[in-house]
């Protein structure tokens, strides 16, 4: 009898030491396979504002006396905001390899709450206009005016979750609102002896959605919920993998409800007051 319960344990174990086995080597070709997809959507990504770069550039060197002021002009704004697409995804890969690294660094400041909109409006409201939507910013009056956080990592956070609004919208517009965080979120945070105040700051948009399964992984680096070559939409997949850390850095969490067709809303749900020695443990997600 006790042979055969060993026997049975034995079993048991073997099967599990198998399981785990198979789950790892899932895993592993699972981050290979992303690996290939991102490098082959980073060198469209690459090739695409590179090319324009080199052969506007071109033009102007060689036709630039036939052309007249403004074709010129045109074309070197180009060149320009080529340029700046360029700058934009080598940053975000190199704030992904250093938070892979762990070698961010968080700067706690006294930022000021009231000049989140302004900024964020002079960011966007060019975009806005340019795709006729709307854009509001709605602030609740009862948060606090003053954050203690790192405001450059919160303001890049809100950047990368307006552009996804703004570039998966097509009618309708982007919300951002501030305000503060309903007691059962606040409770969930990571800091959980805060008895500071919890923000939450959502964007919302009337645009495509995310399908529900697609929910969960498009935190994860190189995902996106198109991740077909032929794609409609341009991207790394970097930019809500980058939110994910800079708000677990700020003691915060961030999640997404959508529904496919109808739009999306991501919220960030940050302390407003960052304890600087604060250990932030690597895989907290609000249930
Ligand atoms: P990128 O936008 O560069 O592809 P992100 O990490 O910012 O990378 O987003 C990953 C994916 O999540 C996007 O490719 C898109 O499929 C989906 N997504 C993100 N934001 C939105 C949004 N507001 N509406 C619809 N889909 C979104």
């Amino acid at each position: 009898e006790e042979q055969k319960d060993f026997a049975e344990q034995r079993a048991i174990e073997l099967k599990k030491a198998k399981d785990e086995l198979e789950d790892y080597s899932l895993k592993l070709r699972m981050s290979s396979q992303y690996k290939t997809d991102f490098l082959a959507n980073m060198s469209h990504e690459l090739r695409t504002p590179l090319n324009s770069i080199l052969i506007l550039s071109q033009m102007l060197m060689e036709n630039n006396s036939d052309m007249d002021h403004e074709e010129v002009a045109e074309y070197a704004k180009v060149v320009n905001t080529s340029g700046a697409d360029l700058l934009r995804l080598i940053d975000d890969i190199l704030d992904l390899s250093k938070i892979e690294a762990g070698k961010i660094e968080i700067l706690t400041d006294e930022v000021n709450v009231t000049e989140i909109p302004q900024t964020m409006r002079n960011m966007f409201n060019p975009v806005a206009a340019k795709k006729n939507l709307q854009f509001e910013v709605v602030t609740d009056s009862n948060i606090p005016p003053v954050l203690s956080t790192d405001g450059q990592r919160l303001q890049q956070i809100l950047k990368n979750l307006l552009s996804n609004a703004f570039k998966f919208t097509e009618q309708g517009g982007v919300t951002l609102r501030i305000e503060l965080a309903p007691p059962e979120k606040a409770k969930k945070l990571i800091n959980k002896q805060t008895r500071e105040p919890v923000l939450a700051l959502s964007v919302t948009d009337t645009g495509i959605g995310i399908p529900q399964e697609k929910q969960k992984i498009i935190f994860d680096a190189f995902q996106q919920v198109d991740g077909t070559t032929n794609r409609q939409y341009g991207g790394t997949g970097l930019g809500l993998s980058i939110c994910r850390e800079f708000t677990r850095l700020l003691g915060g969490v961030i999640e997404v409800q959508s529904e496919p067709e109808k739009g999306s809303t991501f919220t960030l749900y940050i302390p407003s007051r960052l304890e600087a020695e604060e250990v932030v443990p690597l895989d907290v997600r609000l249930g």
